[in-house]
């Protein structure tokens, strides 16, 4: 079987690296001017042209039997386009909905899921207006683009408004949230198959430091025992109504004995990158399981397990400093708190395992 992933990055990395022990071959469709270094090897690159009509692009990426992405911002159109060719998956109206905030949360709640309270605003005066309904204090974000923190305000109170107010653009499509005084930050990594079967991960925790992922650890280690089970039901929700197929990462807030989802990503996800380790089968594995129609496997790691970011520095094998740790390099140039590739970890003992990553996190 043939796959095609729209990006070339780690994430499209580390799906082949998986699919190609299992005799799967990749091309990858890369924007103009993106580096491909983290695929080096490990496929063609297909550079997207303006215009390029859809069997054309079809026949440059090695005419693949199915189409899957790595990112979220992706034209769907153009994934649409190529359904008369191959599979796409997950399909291209699951993508549009995780691709605007408003839309994705009208949509979860729409099914009985909760998330943070908000509204929508497209001027100034709506802006003004959804402040006042929601309440401060707010979050105001894009709908449309903006990740890892970017395209967002906080706002404390009205002095804080006033003053910000000239730095947003208005122009954009805007949601503003209620700020919601969560306990922990979560998330969930689900995978259904072409066939409907469906697995989820147990729940991780993360810790982010200025809106990027630094840390995470799962299980999750939470007081209220049936967020477990509230987790898993939101997932195989979205994942059936959406007609899934493939990974979806869901973001959450825990809040007592709630679990509001703050964002939904239709691929393979950061907070997942320790199911590479903890005696499962790994997200990746799962996607292309997943997307090619196979049996899904193992999601249930038989001990803790976390992973630490790797940012901004040189990635080398002298960062393997523990015999229960696994390193894992994008193959990427480092650049100040460019995400260059991760470490594994994984024990028994919980409090000794927290105590590593507090400490590689530091460093
Ligand atoms: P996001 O881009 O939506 O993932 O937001 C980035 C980070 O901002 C999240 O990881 C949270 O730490 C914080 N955040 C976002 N939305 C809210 C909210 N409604 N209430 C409190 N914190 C939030």
């Amino acid at each position: 079987m043939h796959v095609a992933i729209i990006g070339a990055g780690q994430l499209a990395r580390m799906m082949a690296l998986e699919g190609w022990r299992m005799g799967l071959s990749f091309s990858f469709l890369a924007n103009p001017g993106e580096s491909s270094i983290c695929v080096e090897g490990l496929g063609s690159v297909v550079e997207l042209q303006e215009g390029m009509a859809a069997e054309e692009l079809y026949k440059a990426l090695g005419e693949p039997d199915v189409l899957t992405v790595e990112r979220e911002h992706v034209d769907t159109e153009l994934m649409a386009s190529l359904e008369p060719y191959c599979k796409i998956c997950p399909n291209p109206k699951a993508v549009a909905v995780s691709q605007h905030r408003g839309r994705e949360k009208s949509f979860v709640n729409s099914l009985g899921i909760p998330t943070a309270e908000f509204e929508l605003a497209d001027s100034a005066d709506a802006l003004k207006t959804a402040v006042e309904n929601i309440g401060l204090p707010v979050i105001v974000k894009t709908c449309g683009e903006g990740y890892d923190g970017k395209g967002q305000w906080k706002i404390d109170d009205a002095d804080e408004f006033e003053r910000l107010l000239p730095s947003i653009d208005c122009s954009k499509e805007l949601i503003v949230e209620k700020v919601v005084s969560f306990e922990k930050e979560v998330s969930v990594i689900s995978v259904r198959s072409v066939s409907g079967e469906t697995a989820v991960y147990p729940i991780t925790e993360n810790e982010h430091s200025e809106g990027i992922l630094v840390a995470s650890i799962a299980p999750a280690n939470l007081q209220c025992k049936v967020l477990s089970a509230k987790a898993k039901e939101a997932a195989t929700k979205i994942l059936e109504s959406l007609d899934y197929v493939g990974v979806l990462s869901i973001e959450f807030f825990v809040v007592g004995d709630e679990l509001l989802v703050n964002e939904l990503a239709p691929r393979v996800h950061n907070s997942g990158h320790w199911t590479q380790a903890g005696d499962v089968c790994s997200q990746f594995e799962n996607h292309i399981r997943a997307i090619c129609d196979m049996k899904l496997g193992f999601t249930v790691p038989k001990t803790n397990v976390a992973m630490v970011n790797l940012l901004g520095i040189a990635v080398t094998p002298d960062l393997l400093t523990a015999a229960n740790m696994q390193l894992h390099s994008y193959n990427k140039q480092p650049k100040p708190k460019r995400k260059v590739g991760h470490l594994n970890l994984w024990s028994d003992n919980r409090a000794e395992l927290e105590a590593q990553v507090a400490e590689l996190s530091k460093a």
